[in-house]
């Protein structure tokens, strides 16, 4: 019987909740309902396909995380697609039999959860098991979850903010023409709010006229953060004005202003960090756990010589009278004067501190628009340097803005974009700021031919740069790039912008090997009948999949296609997609479900992620959010 209140009903497999570390593990199906109020399971009659006694329910306003789980190697294959449902007990884990139920039923418990409190930001991508969560190692049970929640979709981490509720379905062609993208939402909930302490990670020189200075390592104090990408704050000495919100970091625990400080990484992530640094005495501080107001300091060494190295972890110790120490008889009033005390001295420890190895970014990060204000840039300001190529809209050249600044320049061509159209969504476009997308800086609007002036990437296109630039790349450099690409991606769907042009001729790579996505959006203003028609010499046809191809429906699915043909043009080096073949033969192949052979330099589990983004139908593809999920699992294990 389906009461009239049930959301959803289905018979999952679902796991024992492992309350205490020796009961054992089972699985069991059940017949789980979703109400606005509860999800409960019940025992079932198989035979007589009767609901029988209710086994037990969790209220929908004590969930805290709904999140797929990531299969187990050898997982029986009715348990291929688990999910978890996260409250005060832990976790609750189900298993449901296709991809698409369990997309439906965490699309479905994310609506009734969305405005819950205490909303996870993290969570836990495998399971809890034999008293230890198999992603990260951690063995409490209540230890925060190591990885972010990606998605602001789904009005998930977004509940502060004037929340951006998903589409149910994916857009008409009609409703796509009409639908304007929303404004975007800012980066990953941050935590900041008006009066907060923060410190600056990065210098910051005002370029408009509003903004504020930033040193690095110094303390401001907010004042409004109306605007995600540009908050008002004021310095020590009263200096009050703009500065780019990515530009600075919550002062918690008087630590932030070390470089060898990194916060919110775990213990496998610090071997990471220092495994690729591998330089003997590398070392940095950490989080012992989450919410545990302990430090931990990671060294690596080479004992010996050796080219391999290991990791050894010093929990930092407090003693009866507040003193630190990490070997006793050596103890100090602070943390820093610990770190300093040892980087002179081994005093029990492997090896002395030598080499701080960081996990902020050199480079400081590109700011949303040239100062806080404006997008409309004086061309008087802008010099030309050289031609860096030729694109769809004319010339792109390097220079440099104010003298200081490195600037992409495009000149459109006149008669080449629909320029008002292209003007009113710059200012929405201005507004999208992520570390892999390319910064769009401004526009010079009041002369022709108009200018669009972005972030400068000194490697130029990732094409090329595939074919050309590259020596023998390892697996771990081709699944980083498309890691990157991912994340880009991510920020885009979740900010429902369809980029329509997915494909490696429209990324670019920075001087120390980051991919960022270029031109997003930007076909919608191309006047070009070879380009805008899907029969047109120059319409994407190898990046496209069946329903842009025969209706042109674009969504953030399409992109997912795009994005599996990128991952594709990477593992090849670049080769062009389908080679043999024309366009009208693709259309042909691809409807009747031919893909894209494994690439060589691609196992089979990258091969699938290439795969699970062509599936025939749209919905049952990945997101960009689980993709990267996906992705950084892989890369984990490498
Ligand atoms: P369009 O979008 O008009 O087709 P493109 O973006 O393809 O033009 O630019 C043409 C070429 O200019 C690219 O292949 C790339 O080599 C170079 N280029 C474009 N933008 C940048 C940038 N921001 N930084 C460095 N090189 C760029
Ligand atoms: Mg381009």
């Amino acid at each position: 019987m389906n009461m009239p209140d049930n959301i959803l009903e289905e018979i999952f497999i679902k796991r024992s909740q492992q309350k205490k570390k020796t009961s054992p593990l089972n699985f069991k199906e059940r017949l789980f309902v979703l109400t606005q109020d509860k999800i409960s399971y019940y025992d079932y009659d198989v035979d007589k396909g009767k609901r029988k006694g209710l086994k037990g329910y969790v209220d929908t306003e004590k969930i805290k995380c709904v999140a797929i789980v990531l299969p187990d190697d050898n997982t029986p294959p009715e348990r291929l697609y688990p999910f978890q449902i996260v409250y005060d007990e832990g976790p609750l884990y189900i298993f449901a039999k296709s991809d698409q139920v369990r997309k439906q039923w965490i699309r479905e418990l994310k609506n009734v959860v969305q405005s819950n409190k205490d909303l996870m930001q993290k969570f836990h991508p495998r399971f809890w098991e034999d008293g230890m969560w198999k992603c990260c190692k951690q063995e409490d049970k209540k230890a925060m979850g190591c990885r972010v929640m990606e998605s602001k979709n789904g009005g998930f981490l977004n509940r502060d903010n004037k929340s951006i509720s998903r589409k149910p379905l994916p857009p008409t062609p009609e409703e796509e023409k009409l639908s304007r993208p929303l404004p975007p939402q800012p980066p990953v909930s941050s935590g900041f709010s008006v009066g907060m302490t923060v410190i600056a990670e990065y210098e910051y020189t005002p370029m408009a006229s509003h903004d504020l200075e930033l040193r690095k390592d110094e303390e401001y104090t907010l004042l409004d953060i109306n605007d995600p990408n540009w908050f008002r704050a004021r310095d020590k000495y009263g200096n009050e004005g703009y500065i780019p919100s990515n530009y600075i970091a919550q002062a918690l625990n008087g630590l932030e202003k070390y470089d060898w400080y990194c916060k919110n990484i775990n213990r496998s992530q610090a071997e990471n960090l220092l495994k690729t640094e591998n330089k003997d005495g590398g070392f940095l501080v950490r989080d012992s756990g989450k919410f545990t107001g302990k430090y931990t300091v990671s060294v690596f060494t080479k004992v010996g010589g050796e080219t391999v190295g290991n990791c050894r972890h010093y929990n930092i110790c407090v003693t009866a009278q507040d003193q630190f120490y990490l070997a006793e008889n050596h103890n100090f009033s602070t943390i820093p004067e610990l770190i300093i005390y040892h980087q002179h001295n081994a005093a029990g420890l492997v090896s002395r501190l030598k080499h701080i190895v960081s996990n902020r970014t050199e480079h400081a990060p590109s700011t949303a628009g040239l100062g806080y204000g404006g997008w409309e840039i004086d061309p008087r300001q802008l010099t030309f340097i050289r031609e860096l190529g030729n694109g769809q809209f004319g010339v792109v050249k390097y220079g440099k803005w104010q003298g200081r600044h490195d600037v992409a320049i495009k000149m459109v061509k006149e008669g080449s974009m629909s320029e008002d159209d292209f003007i009113e969504e710059a200012k929405v476009m201005m507004k999208l700021c992520h570390e892999n997308l390319v910064q769009l800086y401004g526009v010079c609007t009041k002369q022709r031919p108009i200018y669009i002036v972005t972030e400068y990437l000194a490697n130029g296109c990732l094409l090329n740069y595939l074919r050309d630039g590259l020596q023998n790349p390892t697996g771990i450099m081709l699944l980083e790039m498309c890691k990157d690409i991912s994340e880009g991606m991510t920020y885009l769907e979740a900010n429902q912008y369809i980029h329509r042009d997915l494909a490696a001729r429209n990324c670019l790579v920075d001087t120390n090997g980051t991919i960022k996505v270029t031109d997003f959006g930007l076909s919608r203003y191309v006047l070009d009948d070879e380009y805008l028609s899907s029969a047109g010499s120059k319409f994407p046809v190898r990046w496209s999949p069946p329903e842009v191809l025969l209706y042109c429906k674009f969504s953030s699915k399409s992109d997912i296609w795009a994005f599996g043909v990128l991952m594709w043009e990477v593992y090849t080096m670049g080769r062009m997609p389908y080679e043999r073949w024309n366009n009208t033969e693709i259309v042909e192949k691809i409807s009747t479900g031919q893909r894209l052979y494994r690439p060589q330099m691609a196992n089979e589990r990258v091969y699938s992620i290439m795969m699970s983004c062509w599936h025939e139908r749209a919905d049952e593809r990945p997101t960009f959010q689980e993709l990267v999920v996906i992705i950084k699992d892989l890369l984990f294990n490498m």
